[in-house]
């Protein structure tokens, strides 16, 4: 079945609002003609200009991370309302970089993925294994396990208003990129256990995403490859040329596929 088409940049802990407006001017006309979907996850302080800067255009704003509460005394955290009322329509959880360095857990982010969904925010959902849990054989059950968690008892209907996004965490900022067989190979079993937890139907629907070290070329073989639905780019989407590089090589690449 055809599935839409993503390609999300996460810029992580870069670029002031005066600079994400200026990323976004000249990126417009750039990917005028571009097939996928354009996502931009940005800094909290970038998501109320950048939003309004993106209005009626086919960009869409949001976060890399949120609270799981709807509010309350935690310093230094940001509710999804907030973020909704800022403008961002999506908000990233679990990223690898979440996960390692501020110890977020299975629980936590299945807390915040029901949040997110209350709020009305589309849940990016990443899911990855690292270099050791690879090479130990784990890879499908570590995935398995952090895709379960995040779903659990989310009613069917709310869950498949995700996107899941497999980002092997032995790729991310590292220049290693999975082959798009090994992708597609993961991208299956993700879509198996997908339909396992939500009914076929609802897994054919969902997109999946791959993200590490992701460049420009390595687009034509990926989305060609028949459960991987876009892509979720770090580093090289701080460049908007690169971005929209990426945008229209995935336009022309996929015009088989779909
Ligand atoms: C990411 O942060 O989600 C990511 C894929 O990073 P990079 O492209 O820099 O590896």
């Amino acid at each position: 079945m055809a599935r839409e088409l993503y390609l999300v940049g996460n810029w992580k802990m870069y670029k002031t609002s005066r600079e994400a407006t200026d990323y976004i001017q000249t990126l417009l006309p750039l990917i005028a003609k571009s097939k996928p979907n354009v996502f931009l996850a940005v800094p909290y302080t970038s998501i109320a200009p950048a939003s309004q800067f993106a209005k009626e255009t086919s960009v869409v704003i949001g976060a890399q991370n949120m609270n799981d509460a709807r509010e309350g005394a935690f310093t230094g955290e940001i509710a999804g309302l907030m973020l909704k009322e800022a403008g961002a329509s999506f908000v990233i959880l679990g990223h690898s970089e979440r996960r390692q360095i501020f110890h977020e857990t299975n629980e936590m982010i299945h807390k915040k993925f029901i949040r997110a969904l209350q709020d009305d925010l589309q849940p990016i959902l990443c899911v990855g294994e690292t270099l050791e849990e690879k090479d130990s054989g784990k890879t499908e059950e570590v995935l398995l396990e952090q895709l379960r968690s995040a779903l659990d008892r989310v009613p069917k209907e709310d869950a498949n208003k995700m996107i899941l996004a497999y980002e092997p965490v032995w790729a991310i900022g590292t220049g290693l990129v999975a082959t798009p067989k090994i992708a597609q190979k993961v991208h299956a079993f993700l879509r198996t256990c997908l339909s396992e937890l939500l009914g076929k139907r609802k897994a054919d629907a969902i997109s999946i995403l791959y993200g590490g070290s992701f460049k420009p070329d390595h687009v034509f073989e990926l989305v060609a490859e028949k459960d991987i639905d876009g892509v979720l780019v770090g580093g090289a989407s701080l460049d908007p040329k690169t971005l929209a590089l990426i945008a229209m090589n995935f336009s022309k690449n996929t015009q088989e596929k779909k």
